[in-house]
């Protein structure tokens, strides 16, 4: 190991960002601007990240075509986590959200426009006006390629900024020095096979989620849950990652995503019998009611057998009367997707869809500065130095137990812009990096050389395939404790298969096989936290929905969760009630 050691090359940064989606690139804009030397490494070309494909909205109260003020959709977004989300983060978010939208405008990004030139805002999902009355005009478009638009213009503005983009590097896993300081990260160069030390005196992880872990997801495939993997290997904890979204819409069968802002443009769901159901389930918000009850929702509807289809598996998804020249201007990617992956026009017929795994709420614990914390001495929130985490694979947490569209969006920037701001404000430049510990890069190395050395008879993708099949069967939409019970026994005997598998061709150029066995470890740590967490939560809350313990317990369980890895063990630390400047919103029943 000491030979392989010295032959690293080692490099110098004052941060490293880890992933260059919206969340990394709109920190690295901060600190790239601030004159710090900044270093994005991420698994694919930035405008591939998972964040291009989003397409909806970002949520923000500017009241451009409706009124609308930032406590509404505080509330909104309180009562849409089902009361698990930290008040004093979502008051944050709301407040900040239309700064950062104009902020982004500014930088160039080409929203949609209203007749008097104001940026176009679609109805969503739980948005609504004056505390739920009727749906609100909240979500600011650029047609249904939102994230298209806004990842392209950060990727420019850091162009601008000189930030160093380190392209197809993938990072393998942390460091941290013997006070458990975060010093950088080992990473490999996916091109050449080569390992790499990069130093710095903040990491961030941006990672992105990690839906790859279930069969049927919206998700890219290179969202494996990296930061999840990394975090939990360095003695981390992994917080409400019970806390799954499924979206209501993903075509039938294709696992693609058919954005909600189809609904928020008028399409409504029916079921076999032609029938729009919503409207029973929430006589108010109808098919814009929150994902985790449209999904639920849904289900139903299939279970008693009202579903369409040769299985009777899915419902519809009509939009037909939207018109085919609003479909053509506000939702063209949707007519695309249904025509390649439904067979069907859009503007004829409606689209076959069923709820497909999307977005996880849970992440790496963070305060709203993005700096990371975990337990102790007693203080659940205590700070990792030197480690950040924004974006999908953190949980500040604004999306408690389910998340409103367009606010992952929305969490993106303003975190992003939070975190880059209190790393330039820890004056980085003044400090000089401390000297490398001898062991810094073991974790690394032995994983690599586990890999390298394994002549185990697991194949990676049987291993990753079989955690998607037993995560998609005993952790869905409903679930129960049998089904849990199962899925954990089953997850644990997938961790051990896990630690067998090996490749053979042992090439180093541009080696999948490689990437993909290290994606493997971190498929499972994020599974494990998953299921495990699910399964000791006796209540249903948002999207945890548990036939067992069918109502929200406040009494036991308005509480976060925190996984640990190590001994496979769990903790809960309290739900922050108290907003910054208002009222607390107090737990009432979800109706819409
Ligand atoms: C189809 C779809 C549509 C959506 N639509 C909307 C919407 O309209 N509104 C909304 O608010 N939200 C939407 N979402 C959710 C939102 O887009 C995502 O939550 C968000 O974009 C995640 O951004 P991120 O910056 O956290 O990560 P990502 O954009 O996923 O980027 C992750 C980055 O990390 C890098 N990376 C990962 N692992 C490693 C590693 N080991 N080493 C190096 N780099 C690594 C990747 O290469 C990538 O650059 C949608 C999601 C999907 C899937």
């Amino acid at each position: 190991m000491a030979a392989i050691k010295s032959s690293i090359p080692v490099r110098h940064f004052d941060a490293i960002i880890i992933g260059a989606g919206g969340s990394g690139m709109r920190a690295s804009l901060q600190l790239a601007e601030a004159g710090l030397s900044v270093a994005v490494l991420s698994k694919v070309f930035p405008t591939r990240s998972h964040t291009v494909a989003a397409q909806g909205g970002i949520g923000a109260s500017l009241g451009n075509m409706a009124e609308d003020n930032w406590y509404w959709h505080m509330f909104d977004t309180i009562k849409g986590s089902d009361y698990l989300g930290d008040q004093d983060a979502i008051e944050f978010m709301c407040r900040e959200a239309p700064r950062v939208v104009y902020e982004l405008e500014h930088f160039g990004m080409p929203f949609d426009r209203n007749a008097d030139g104001t940026i176009y805002q679609r109805p969503f999902g739980g948005h609504t006006a004056n505390f739920g009355e009727k749906p609100v005009q909240r979500a600011c478009a650029a047609a249904d390629r939102t994230g298209h638009a806004m990842l392209h213009t950060l990727y420019q503005r850091n162009v601008r900024a000189h930030t160093h983009f380190f392209v197809e590097w993938m990072a393998i896993d942390l460091m941290r020095d013997h006070d458990g300081d975060v010093i950088g990260v080992v990473a490999l160069e996916m091109e050449t096979g080569e390992v790499m030390i990069l130093q710095a005196k903040t990491t961030l992880l941006a990672t992105g989620g990690a839906g790859r872990i279930w069969a049927a997801s919206t998700n890219a495939f290179i969202n494996t849950g990296d930061g999840m993997g990394m975090a939990a290997r360095a003695g981390l904890p992994l917080e409400d990652m019970e806390f799954w979204q499924f979206h209501p819409t993903g075509v039938a069968g294709a696992g693609v995503l058919i954005t909600e802002g189809v609904r928020g443009e008028g399409g409504i769901l029916v079921n076999s019998e032609g029938e729009r159901f919503m409207e029973r389930y929430a006589p108010t918000l109808k098919d814009l009611a929150p994902r985790d009850f449209v999904s639920r929702s849904m289900d139903q509807e299939i279970k008693e057998g009202r579903g369409v289809g040769p299985h009777k598996d899915h419902v519809l998804l009509d939009l037909r009367h939207i018109g085919a020249e609003t479909i053509q201007k506000r939702l063209p990617s949707i007519l695309e997707i249904a025509r390649k992956f439904a067979n069907v026009d859009a503007t004829r017929e409606p689209i076959p869809v069923v709820p497909t795994i999307h977005y996880q709420m849970g992440g790496i614990p963070t305060n709203i500065h993005g700096q990371v914390v975990a337990p102790r001495n007693g203080n659940p929130n205590s700070v990792v130095n030197g480690l950040y985490a924004v974006g999908e694979c953190a949980c500040v947490s604004v999306h408690g137990a389910n998340r409103l569209g367009t606010n992952s969006l929305l969490d993106l920037l303003v975190f992003g812009r939070a975190a880059g701001n209190h790393i330039v404000r820890s004056n980085l430049t003044r400090r000089e990096h401390i000297p490398l510990p001898a062991d810094a890069a073991d974790r690394a190395l032995e994983r690599l050389a586990r890999l390298e050395s394994s002549t185990g008879s697991e194949r990676v993708q049987d291993v990753a395939n079989d955690i998607r099949s037993t995560m998609q069967r005993y952790c869905g939409v409903f679930r129960t404790d049998e089904l849990l019970q199962t899925g954990v026994k089953k997850i644990m005997e997938l961790d051990e298969r896990r630690k067998h598998v090996s490749f053979k061709d042992k090439s180093r150029v541009f080696n999948t096989a490689r990437i993909e066995a290290l994606e493997l470890d971190n498929m499972i740590e994020t599974a494990k936290a998953t299921i495990v967490a699910a399964a000791a939560r006796k209540e249903s809350r948002g999207a945890h929905a548990h036939r067992d313990y069918e109502q929200r317990d406040d009494e036991n369980w308005l509480k976060h969760s925190l996984y640990f890895s190590e001994d496979n063990h769990l903790e809960y630390k309290p739900v922050v009630t108290q907003p910054l400047t208002v009222e607390t919103f107090k737990p009432k029943p979800r109706t819409f």
